[in-house]
Parts: structure tokens; sequence; C-alpha cells
């Protein structure tokens, strides 16, 4: 559905996007996942014509991005991370307005100006006008109007930053019903969980470029020489001397846990245990476990994904 061959954007002297390659499949959801700064917006601006590349090449169906340009438009939804809605027309005003933007009239705008309301959870609010909505409301208005002309290739850029869990939900379910109609769709996002949630195939970005690609397994893959080990600890935790256990890659912090990175298995974690013991530091809890996305941002780039 969509080809990104080698896409660069400068800015100054910023690098946004440095030679980046990507392609994504006709009904299946992929994601862009990234720390603010790593290039998605950009990397979707590109692909909506919105800005211009300084190199590389965007096939949208098969056709030029540069030389057809308006007929790729045609093709794509494309919900921006601000939002493009009109304040003083009510929900289904907007809606409509999108709509007629790409040519639909009549009938066919009034049934697909309903069907997407009702999609979105927002049919019951139609006639209040956008301005009296939630922060959430009005992301899934933003995104009903991104949707209303049915398009072949949805885009989304973080839509659900800065919003309540009960719309973060509805638009990951709305979406997952979208795909599930046979929608394609290229979500950005800097949040871990909902690349795991709704993707099938993921790529990692960090500082304009694309770091791996794939389905979470093939990118779990990349990183199997590790191991994860989450460990609950009293007592004066030696942080120092535990980065220093030869083959422990990664120590992240999320409170009291502690998520040791290592690498080859075995005889790392006898070492790391010792260590504990031998500074009497007690171990409340321990766990094993898969990598997620974030431990395998984590040990790829070496940097934390979250904020
Ligand atoms: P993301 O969407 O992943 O947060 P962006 O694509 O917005 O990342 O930004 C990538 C890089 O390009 C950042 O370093 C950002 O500061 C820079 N950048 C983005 N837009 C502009 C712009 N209009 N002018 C200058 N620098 C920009």
């Amino acid at each position: 559905m969509l080809q990104a061959k080698d896409l660069i954007k400068r800015y100054d002297k910023t690098l946004a996007v440095s030679s980046i390659s990507f392609s994504v499949k006709k009904g299946e959801i992929f994601g862009l996942l990234g720390p603010n700064g790593a290039g998605k917006s950009t990397t979707i601006n590109i692909i909506t014509g919105l800005i211009r590349k300084d190199g590389g090449k965007v096939t949208i169906d098969g056709l030029d991005l540069d030389r057809e340009l308006t007929q790729c438009k045609h093709k794509l939804g494309i919900v921006p991370q601000d939002l493009a809605i009109y304040n003083d027309l009510t929900a289904e005003q907007n809606v409509r307005f999108f709509g007629s933007l790409y040519g639909l009239r009549g009938k066919q705008l009034e049934e697909s100006a309903r069907e997407t309301l009702k999609l979105v959870g927002l049919y019951d609010h139609r006639r209040q006008r956008a301005k009296t909505f939630s922060g959430g409301m009005k992301r899934r208005l933003n995104i009903a109007c991104g949707l209303v002309h049915k398009p072949q290739l949805l885009i989304l850029d973080e839509p659900t930053v800065g919003i309540d869990p009960q719309s973060r939900n509805h638009i990951l379910e709305s979406i997952l019903e979208l795909n599930r109609q046979g929608m394609t769709v290229l979500y950005t996002t800097h949040y871990m969980e909902e690349a795991q949630q709704l993707c099938q195939r993921i790529a990692i970005m960090d500082s304009g470029q694309i770091v791996a690609q794939g389905s979470l397994a093939q990118l779990k893959a990349l990183v199997q020489e590790h191991w994860y080990i989450t460990m609950s600890l009293q007592g004066t935790v030696p942080l120092e001397k535990l980065r220093l256990v030869s083959g422990v890659e990664q120590i992240d912090i999320r409170e009291n846990s502690y998520r040791f990175t290592l690498k080859d298995k075995k005889n790392q974690l006898r070492d790391l245990l010792d260590l504990l013991i031998h500074d009497q530091v007690e171990i409340t809890d321990m766990a094993i476990s898969e990598p997620d996305l974030e431990d395998i941002f984590l040990t790829l780039t070496g940097k934390r994904l979250r904020d």
C-alpha cells in the first residue's frame, strides 16, 4: 500500500529523517514507534505531501507521490497530531465539511458521516459544537474527519497524546475495528503498549533512523541473546558495583524495581546474585520475563523510549 524508500529531511543542521525505508502492506496496521524527536512526524508529513523531502521516494498504492500527488491524497486519510477541527461547528458539521472536501455529496456524505460518527462514539453528540467537547472527544472527532471519505490508508500521528484512558481505549478499539473492516493503517506513537496492542509490524525509530523493523516476534528475536530480569530490592543497592558485573548491559530503575538486561544468560545471574547477597541487599521479588518493546528499544539504542 505504501513504500517509502531512502527518505531524507534536513532542517538546517538537524537531520530529522536520515535515509529511512519501510513499506506498509495492504490490510495491516504498521507502527512507527520512537521517542519524541525521533522523526516520526517528519516522516508522516513527507508521506502526506505536507512537507518537501530532501531525498527518497514515496509510492502510495503504486502511485508516485511527487508526480501524482492529488491521486495519492485521495487514497489517504490523515489524522494530524494537532487538532484540525472547527470549534464553532458541531461534530456532524465538521465531519460533513471534511467529507465534502473529498468530494462526497448528498446521501453518500450523509451515510458516511453517520457511520464515522458512530464508529468513534460521537453519534449521540453530533449536534454539539466541538468547543463543548473534552480533549478526548475532540481527538475522536479529529479521527472521524480524517476517515469520513473511507481512505485506503489511514495515517494517524500520535492520536492519543494527552487524553483520558477511556478515550484512548475508544480510539484504539476504533482503529482495530477499521482494520478488521480492511483499512490499512500507519500509526505513530511513543507508547510501546499501543504499538504492541495495535500493530502487526513495527519500525523502531530513533534520531531520524529506523533502528529495527518487523513483527513483535521478529523484534524480540533481535535481542534473544539477552535476559531481562526484574528484582524488587530492599537495602542499600550497590548500583555502581552492579553495573560493573560482566554481562550487565543495562539497569533500568522503575521506582523500587530494578530491571536488568543481561548479555549471555547463565553465569551473569549468579555473579549478580552473589554481589547482592554479599552486600546484604534483600531480594523481595524476582521475575524473568520476555522482552517488551521498551526493553528492545533500550537494548538496541541504549536509551529509554518513555519520557
Ligand atoms: P517526532 O515526531 O518523532 O517527535 P519530529 O519529526 O517532530 O519527531 O522531529 C524530528 C527532529 O526534527 C527533531 O529534532 C525536531 O526538533 C526537528 N524538527 C521537526 N520539525 C522541525 C522544523 N519545522 N524546523 C526545525 N526542526 C524541526
